[in-house]
């Protein structure tokens, strides 16, 4: 690409500033242009509902990189601004201001969505969302000792608000649709675990209800269940889960399938248009249908992976997928992904505080779920990359260190 050249981001998140400085460290001496519908430039969001929610971390450590580095690589930030329309044959994106901008290359990396409670009152002060910094903002002031917090989905981002609340002396309420928390992506043993420790310290979990309206005038005052219960409410997060932002590329007629259909480069099916992080979906390997990783690692991987492919240059080896969540003093830790037909083996004793859960195919780890187990999670992420075999008594063993166990030729032993 020449120096006349340029590549438009839309989307000034983790994968936007991620792929804008790869494509700087690659080489890239053409014209790049990000831009970002948010008035803050790229944050980190996990902190959002953990330390920065608590107070613990100041907002200027929110920025991924500081103000000046843009300007330093020559990297246009346009803030406050969104991208209205793509028009692939033309090569030009439309923005809010009116301006139409052409490009080269251009990178999709609109993250997600929080998906909206459509009930009656959810529209009232007082019920939020926690995507966005803005978000956390407004929760952060509403967490007001002895006040009242509900919250409805019991998944990451509401488990480690409810832990927050809590911490803040706030009554706290998790209602979830399932039979159990974060269902769709723990095991039934570490699931049950965080909610016994979220019960421990005093945080109330409703499974199996269902929330049929949110009462106030113009502020909440409570939630009503389908069976009648009324839980008091001066605040509520609703936190069922987010939807990939794929309507431009909708509106620009490219494949979407619940996220921006992309490879492992992150080209879509257009050359001069990629995508990447939680705007997306791929294939991997041993699933039917293409699927959507909301988090940190993913966006990093795929945001480089695509300026590289952009660039024409080698885009990596590929990682074991890994994601991390902190509630109260509890660090969960997951790697890999599991298939159906795994077995579940458990590593460790939960009553101790600290253990795994490891998913096993012909003695093959193939994810692995850590409470306060960081070392079996440093270790398992190199497993399950190597793809050996690995004898599951072994696995199991809490005397023997999955380290010991990697590196030990011993129990690398053929499978009858
Ligand atoms: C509260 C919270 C806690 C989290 N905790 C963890 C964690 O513990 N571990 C972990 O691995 N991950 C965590 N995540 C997920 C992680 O932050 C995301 O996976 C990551 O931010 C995805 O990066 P992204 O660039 O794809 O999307 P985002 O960071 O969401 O950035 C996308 C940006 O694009 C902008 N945009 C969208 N459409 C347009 C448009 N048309 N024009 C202009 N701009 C547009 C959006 O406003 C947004 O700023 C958390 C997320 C949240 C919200």
């Amino acid at each position: 690409m020449n120096t006349d050249s340029c590549i438009v981001i839309v989307g000034a998140g983790l994968a936007g500033a991620e792929a804008a400085f790869a494509l700087r460290d690659g080489g890239y001496e053409g014209r790049i242009v990000m831009i970002g519908r948010e008035a803050w430039p790229p944050y980190e969001r996990p902190p959002l509902s953990k330390a920065f929610l608590k107070g613990e971390l100041a907002r200027d450590r929110l920025w991924l990189r500081p103000a000046k580095s843009y300007a330093d690589e020559n990297i246009e930030l346009h803030l406050g601004t969104e991208v209205t329309a793509i028009d692939r044959a033309q090569r030009c994106v439309h923005l809010d201001t009116g301006a139409v901008l052409g490009y080269d290359k251009l990178l999709l990396a609109t993250g997600g969505e929080a998906r909206l409670l459509t009930i009656p009152g959810a529209e009232l002060d007082g019920v939020c969302e926690l995507k966005s910094l803005d978000d956390a903002d407004r929760l952060r002031a509403g967490l007001v000792e002895g006040r009242s917090v509900v919250i409805i989905g019991g998944g990451y981002v509401g488990m480690e608000f409810a832990a927050t609340a809590c911490q803040a002396g706030c009554a706290v309420t998790v209602l979830e649709s399932q039979s159990r928390v974060l269902s769709r992506s723990l095991s039934v043993v570490v699931s049950w675990y965080l909610q016994s420790e979220h019960e421990r310290r005093g945080v109330r979990v409703l499974t199996q209800s269902s929330v049929v309206h949110i009462e106030g005038d113009e502020c909440v005052n409570a939630v009503v269940l389908s069976d009648g219960t009324r839980l008091p409410a001066d605040l509520v997060l609703v936190s069922i889960g987010n939807e990939a932002s794929d309507a431009l590329a909708r509106g620009g007629s490219l494949p979407v399938n619940r996220g921006i259909v992309v490879d492992r480069e992150g080209h879509t099916t257009d050359p001069h248009v990629f995508a990447a992080g939680d705007c997306t979906v791929s294939r991997y390997e041993g699933f039917d249908a293409p699927l959507r990783l909301e988090s940190v690692q993913h966006a990093t991987l795929q945001a480089r992976r695509a300026a590289a492919a952009m660039l024409g240059q080698p885009t990596g080896r590929d990682e074991v997928p890994w994601f991390w969540s902190d509630q109260f003093d509890i660090k969960l830790q997951m790697a890999g992904l599991s298939l159906p037909g795994d077995t579940e083996l458990v590593r460790g004793d939960p009553c101790s505080g600290r253990f795994s859960v490891i998913y096993q195919n012909a003695n093959r780890l193939t994810a692995i779920q850590c409470v306060n187990a960081s070392a079996d999670f440093a270790a398992a992420k190199k497993m399950i990359a190597e793809r050996r075999r690995f004898a599951p008594a072994l696995l199991c063993d809490p005397l023997v260190s999955l380290r010991d166990v990697r590196l030990s030729r011993m129990v690398d032993e053929p499978i009858r």
